[in-house]
């Protein structure tokens, strides 16, 4: 074993948004506590500088909701900490019901709002066209708006996270890279890295589609695969006015939202991408996902999406974007403890919601970590809560894959 690097109470492994998070609350809350965050590469490298970055609050899945609620009220936390604006887009979003199944849906995601005190309302089809000059509304049957709904720049809340976690006294180093956990006696003691070890009291494994890798060396399976995210930018058109609401249309399984004057918005594919973690390269910037940049997705989609947006066919596509994010089989994350393993925790299977929830993921994780109690009800996101599996065997991969492609939108 290498000489004893450091020794540190947390130590966590990734500096995506989920461990620049738990650093910021960790030493936020428990000032003179050390923390320790390793990132591989830069901080916010993969999943987190990625993303489309829909902070959604009102959703279906109501477990996610404390948890997004909670990174809004950080970013105000960070913005005055940092003395910077984020630059968050309160832009509020629509949601497009063109069937009886999703007018009802709706109709119950209305209820939800009102539950969690969101502000909500409906629209006319000429209003909601007048917002979006790009949506086609003629069979549309009910749009129902939630202003307080907001997006960000992904790259910029992780680096907020990280910056204000520095100030508060936790230690990133960047550049080192994890290669084992230290496990003895159904406990973890700390990890291995490029450097040399690091002894830690807690260890947390945020490695994105990584970590299945790392919690396996304590007989941990994570429930959940890295599925492929893509979403495309059209070039800038009049139609994509800049401070238009998000747009979600389950009915075409897609969702858009502005980006500087032009449209970015994703659509589910019929199949799903996969890739076991162990076979994801260490840096993905340079990992092609397809050679088709999803263009085969988009054309199976091409019918659904222009029945909402009749300039699909004739606006150019001017970006790409693709990376991977955790998705478990029941579209809930995978956070907490590690029932039979001491002093480990996991940070993981995101859904493609890691943005919005990582003000909650981080909180939550901090006061685990601190020997606390969480202060949300974290029991849906157990680990165990699919009992014996192989997180790396193609039955499962296609099962968490399965779960992305069925998903409405958002
Ligand atoms: C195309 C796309 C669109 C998305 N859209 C949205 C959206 O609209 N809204 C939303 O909320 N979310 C969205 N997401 C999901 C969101 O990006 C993720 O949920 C979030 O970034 C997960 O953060 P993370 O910290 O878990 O993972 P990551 O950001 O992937 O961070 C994990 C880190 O661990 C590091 N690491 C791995 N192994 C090691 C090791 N051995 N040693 C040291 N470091 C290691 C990696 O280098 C990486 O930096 C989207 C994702 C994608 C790909």
């Amino acid at each position: 074993m290498p000489a004893i690097f450091k020794k540190t109470d947390v130590l966590v492994i990734g500096g995506g948004i989920f461990g620049c998070s738990i650093a910021y609350y960790f030493t936020r809350n428990h000032p003179g506590k050390k923390i320790i965050v390793v990132e591989r590469n830069e901080i916010c490298n993969a999943a987190t500088s990625r993303a489309a970055a829909l902070m959604t609050i009102v959703r279906s899945k109501q477990s996610y909701i404390p948890l997004a609620l909670e990174t809004y009220q950080a970013v105000v936390k960070l913005e005055e900490h940092l003395g910077e604006s984020l630059n968050m887009r309160l832009s509020g979003m629509m949601h497009v019901a063109a069937s009886d199944n999703t007018v009802k849906e709706l109709d119950h995601l209305m209820g939800i709002a009102q539950k969690f005190k969101q502000p909500y309302n409906y629209l006319s089809n000429n209003e909601a066209n007048r917002m979006c000059p790009w949506l086609n509304t003629d069979e549309v049957m009910r749009i129902g708006f939630l202003p307080g709904e907001a997006y960000c720049d992904p790259y910029l809340l992780g680096t907020f996270f990280a910056r204000c976690a520095k100030k508060q006294g936790a230690e990133m180093i960047q550049g080192c890279e994890v290669t084992g956990i230290i496990y003895n006696n159904s406990s973890v003691q700390g990890v291995k890295t490029s450097l040399g070890t690091i002894e830690a009291n807690v260890v947390i494994d945020a490695a994105g589609a990584w970590a299945p890798i790392w919690a396996m060396q304590t007989g941990t399976a994570i429930p959940m695969a890295p599925v492929r995210s893509q979403y495309w930018i059209t070039e800038k058109a009049d139609i994509f006015p800049e401070h238009a609401p998000m747009v979600l249309l389950p009915d075409a399984q897609a969702y858009a939202r502005p980006e500087g004057g032009a449209l970015l918005f994703g659509v589910r594919e019929q199949k799903s991408l996969y890739a076991s973690p162990d076979r994801i390269p260490d840096d993905i910037n340079h990992f092609v996902f397809s050679e088709d940049k999803g263009m085969n997705d988009l054309a199976e989609n091409a019918e659904k999406l222009a029945r909402f947006f009749p300039a699909f066919y004739e606006t150019g596509i001017k970006y790409y974007v693709a990376g991977f994010s955790g998705y478990t089989p029941d579209g809930q994350l995978v956070i907490g403890k590690v029932p039979g393993v001491e002093n480990f925790l996991l940070a993981s299977g995101c859904c493609g919601a890691g943005i919005a929830v990582s003000g909650g993921v981080g909180l939550a994780l901090a006061e685990l970590a601190a020997g606390n109690i969480s202060p949300f009800n974290l029991s849906e996101f157990s680990v165990s809560r699919f009992g014996d599996i192989d997180p790396f065997s193609d039955e499962w991969l296609e099962k968490c894959a399965r779960a992305r492609s069925l998903k409405r939108s958002g």
